[in-house]
């Protein structure tokens, strides 16, 4: 009986759910990591937020994921926020602490980079400027990583250009706004080049912009993983850039939370993308 209470749960909730790859990435490596624990995904519509995450702890949840709609209503209900996540404005990992507060974290940002870093070795982020198309929630952890680990100048490009200008409020002068139509303007000189907007996605249009401007020695990010290798990132790799994918964002984005929450640092490498890919 005392065995059975010991059992962390965890797990996921935004509002739909069924979409979401996490219970398969963190059952992926509760199997691999042999824990015994649980992940699991849940609907939860904005107007039950509060109560059921005063509820959780209660049945043993330790801590959990959120995803959209919930990322920025979390940080009026949590206890503790970290200064990323209170800079980024969303939250995306909770920690139920044992003294009944809410821990929350922003990991986005982190996983961005960690995938870049896996995935072309050679990134040197401080090289030159970076181009971040789209100003979304997205967008907002990305800027604050970039800044993070010293990119010079970060030129930034949203269909809405308000948004963009918070975020250069939010986050200073080493921002540059460009207005949508010039959009491709920011390619030239730029090292790295992130694609936030949820363009290219499989059901949403193309993310078309014209590469002429694109230094073939770039590292090109597009944080759409589904497709894999987005239109976007095909032509950019054609062009001779380094290519990246989103998934092994989504994937870095997810090991912070599992080790606090079931013990060991899980390893992101292929098994865990094909384990996430096939399920
Ligand atoms: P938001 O809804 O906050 O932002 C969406 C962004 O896409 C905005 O910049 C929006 O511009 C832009 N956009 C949407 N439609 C269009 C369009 N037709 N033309 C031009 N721009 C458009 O979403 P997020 O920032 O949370 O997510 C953005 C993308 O990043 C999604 O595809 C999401 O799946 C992906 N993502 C991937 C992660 C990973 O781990 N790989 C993690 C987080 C997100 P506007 O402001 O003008 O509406």
């Amino acid at each position: 009986m005392t065995e059975l209470a010991k059992i962390p749960l965890a797990g996921v909730i935004g509002h739909p759910i069924a979409h979401s790859r996490s219970p398969a990435l963190h059952g992926f490596w509760l199997c691999r990591y042999g824990v015994k624990g649980h992940y699991i995904p849940m609907d939860v519509a904005p107007a039950d937020l509060e109560t059921t995450l005063r509820h959780l702890p209660k049945i043993g949840f330790v801590g959990l994921n959120v995803t959209l709609p919930h990322k920025e209503a979390i940080l009026k209900i949590a206890d503790v926020i970290t200064d990323r996540a209170a800079l980024i404005g969303a939250a995306n990992t909770l920690i139920f602490r044992k003294d009944g507060k809410i821990h929350a974290d922003n990991t986005d940002g982190a996983g961005f980079v960690a995938n870049l870093r896996q995935n072309a070795p050679h990134w040197a982020p401080s090289a030159g400027p970076a181009a971040v198309f789209g100003a979304g929630g997205a967008a907002r952890a990305v800027a604050a990583a970039l800044i993070e680990i010293g990119v010079p100048k970060i030129r930034i490009s949203n269909r809405s250009r308000p948004r963009a200008e918070a975020l250069r409020a939010d986050f200073g002068a080493k921002l540059v706004v460009y207005d949508w139509v010039q959009a491709a303007n920011m390619l030239e000189g730029v090292t790295t080049v992130i694609n936030t907007t949820s363009l290219g996605m499989a059901g949403k249009p193309e993310f078309r912009v014209p590469l002429d401007a694109l230094e073939p020695g770039a590292v090109v990010n597009d944080l759409v993983y589904n497709p894999l290798k987005t239109a976007f990132l095909a032509e950019a790799e054609q062009r001779g850039a380094t290519i990246v994918d989103g998934l092994g964002m989504l994937l870095h984005q997810a090991a912070p939370g599992f080790e606090r929450w079931f013990g060991p640092a899980p390893a992101v490498d292929e098994a865990t993308r094909q384990a996430v890919l096939s399920a």
